[in-house]
């Protein structure tokens, strides 16, 4: 995970762009671990704290969309 951020991030946010301290950092799942995605690049960015919540959220709702869709359609 820290050698990922330490090549990937440089210290910068992938969500707001700001600059950080690498310890600050959090790695991003773009394609969550839960639904096939993978720990390796391109799937992992760096995102701030801040970022990081608002993208886990955002992908818990979607996971919860794509839930109820799956029921639909089965
Ligand atoms: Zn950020």
């Amino acid at each position: 995970m820290r050698q990922q951020l330490n090549r990937t991030g440089h210290g910068r946010c992938e969500g707001c762009g700001g600059g950080h301290p690498a310890n600050q950092l959090q790695v991003d799942h773009i394609r969550p671990l839960v639904d096939g995605g993978t720990d390796t690049d391109p799937n992992v960015r760096p995102l701030c704290r801040a970022c990081h919540t608002q993208a886990t959220s955002a992908q818990a709702r979607a996971r919860a969309v794509q839930r109820r869709a799956g029921r639909r359609s089965a």
